[in-house]
This record gives C-alpha cells, sequence and structure tokens, in this order.
C-alpha cells in the first residue's frame, strides 16, 4: 500500500500539462481518478489511457467557471467510485501582461478560472469531505503566488489570492479531519505559456522556461507526496523551483 491506492481523486485541467501527468501518475499508484477540463476528447482519450492500462478514470467535461460543471464532475466521481478522497483544483490560466495595456477581458478570465475556479471546487468538495468526515483539497497556487514579475500583476493576484483563501479553509475544515494542501510551483515545461497574446511577454517566458524549466512529473511526484502522507500529518504548502 502506497496511501495512494484506492484513492478516488478529482483532477481539474486534466487535458494538458500538469493534471494530465498526475492523472496518469497518480492512476498508476492505484488511485481512481476523476478527470474534469472543457476539451473532452483529450480527457476522454486519458481515461480510455488509463483504463486500458489496468486503472480506473472516468472523463467529464467541466468547465470550472461554471459552478453547475465542477460539482457534476465531483458529484459523478462519488457516483462512479463510492467517494471522493482528493480534489485537485489544477486549472488555471496565465494570460500575462503589464496593467497598462488594459487586456481587461484576460483579467476577468484569470480571476473566473484560477479564482472562482477553485472556489467552485471547494464548494463541489465540501458537503461530500464534510459527511464523509475525511478529505483532502489541494489548491495549485504558484511562485507568482509568492511574487510579482513583469506583466504578473493580475495573475500574481489570483494565486495570492488562492494562498489566502486555502490558508482560511485549512483553520475551518480541521473538525472534519480534511486536509488541505497548496502547491506552488516554479516553471514547467507545459501548455501555460501558448495562451499569452502580448507577443513580447510570450517570447520572453517562452525563453525563460525553455531555459529553465522542469517537466510535469516534479510536480506529480508532489502530488503524490502530499496525499500519501498518514492520516495524521496534513502537508500545508509546498513551494518548489527548477534547480537551474
Ligand atoms: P496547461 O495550460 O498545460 O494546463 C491548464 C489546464 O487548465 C488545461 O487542462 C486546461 O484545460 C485547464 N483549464 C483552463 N481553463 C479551464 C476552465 N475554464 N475549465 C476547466 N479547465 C480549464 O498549464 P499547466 O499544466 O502548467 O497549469 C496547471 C496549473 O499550474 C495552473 O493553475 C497554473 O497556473 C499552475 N502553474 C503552472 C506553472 C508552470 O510553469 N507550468 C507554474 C506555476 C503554476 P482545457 O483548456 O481543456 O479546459
Amino acid at each position: 500500500m502506497n496511501n495512494v491506492e484506492g484513492k478516488v481523486i478529482v483532477i481539474t485541467g486534466a487535458s494538458s500539462g500538469l493534471g494530465q501527468e498526475t492523472a496518469r501518475h497518480l492512476a498508476a499508484m492505484g488511485a481512481a481518478v476523476a478527470l474534469g477540463a472543457r476539451r473532452g476528447e483529450r480527457i476522454e482519450a486519458l481515461a480510455e489511457e488509463i483504463n486500458g492500462n489496468g486503472g480506473r478514470a472516468i472523463a467529464i467535461t467541466t468547465d470550472v467557471t461554471k459552478r453547475e460543471q465542477i460539482q457534476n464532475l465531483v458529484d459523478a466521481a462519488v457516483e462512479q467510485f463510492g467517494r471522493v478522497d482528493v480534489v485537485l483544483n489544477n486549472a488555471g490560466i496565465m494570460p500575462l501582461s503589464p496593467l497598462e495595456r488594459l487586456n481587461v477581458d484576460e483579467w476577468d478570465q484569470m480571476i473566473d478560472v484560477n479564482l472562482k475556479g477553485v472556489l467552485y471546487g471547494i464548494a463541489a468538495a465540501l458537503p461530500h469531505m464534510k459527511e464523509q468526515k475525511s478529505g483532502h483539497i489541494i489548491n495549485v497556487s504558484s511562485v507568482a503566488g509568492h511574487l510579482v514579475f513583469h506583466g504578473s500583476a493580475v495573475y500574481s493576484a489570483t494565486k495570492f489570492g488562492v494562498r489566502a483563501l486555502s490558508e482560511g479553509l485549512r483553520q475551518e475544515v480541521k473538525p472534519y479531519n480534511i486536509c488541505t494542501t497548496i502547491i506552488s510551483p516554479g516553471a514547467v515545461k507545459t501548455e501555460l505559456l501558448e495562451h499569452i497574446s502580448e507577443a513580447d511577454i510570450k517570447e520572453a517566458n517562452q525563453s525563460y522556461v525553455g531555459q529553465v524549466g522542469v517537466t510535469p512529473d516534479a510536480f506529480a511526484r508532489l502530488v503524490a507526496f502530499a496525499i500519501s502522507q498518514p492520516a495524521d500529518v496534513d502537508i500545508n504548502e509546498i513551494l518548489f523551483r527548477p534547480t537551474a
């Protein structure tokens, strides 16, 4: 037993990058995974791959900015697998830009996905976990949730916010035996930078992450570490960066 085996784990943003790799990693360790993202064909293909390898996975097309859709994802996990042990609120977007360029629609999108999406994930998970008197909510922040760099003002605001709401959650859910973990990754090579609309900012970030970024398995191992702990240990926060 590795303490991951048998757990039921909901992962948002499972169609690429960190979420996709974590789904593969945890399923290979024996977890049942419920995969959510907007690109249904991608998560269906991943679920097929996991089930084909002898694992257990379901895919539910989910937009985390729609509260009823993430509720449906968590409820489907409970219906299919009997309970929900972990919710990994991983879905996120990072269209970086300086404030003065006034990409206000992108500010709205970041707030909707990175902040409200996490809150809706918590809202979907909590009633089940309170009833079970057990559970683990993992929220993905960022190094940008600890500091601000050129073009990151709004993204950082959402990721600082994820840390604040996760700390509040930690304080409140103790009586229900629910663990909470914030994971703040540094540069990891994924699709995250592809959606930056400002050419200069995109190029600078792609150059940096291309040089130093690690692969998503680094994140997947840390999620496994956090959820592998014995029931009396709650890993509250993990911050990692590429050694380079
Ligand atoms: P990717 O762009 O590769 O993956 C992002 C995932 O989020 C995709 O699966 C995407 O799926 C999903 N997503 C985006 N919007 C929505 C939405 N409205 N509803 C549901 N799912 C959505 O990036 P990463 O894997 O790198 O990012 C994962 C998390 O890690 C993010 O929160 C990011 O901020 C954080 N992070 C990443 C770092 C890095 O260097 N890579 C560093 C620090 C933090 P789809 O488009 O199919 O909906």
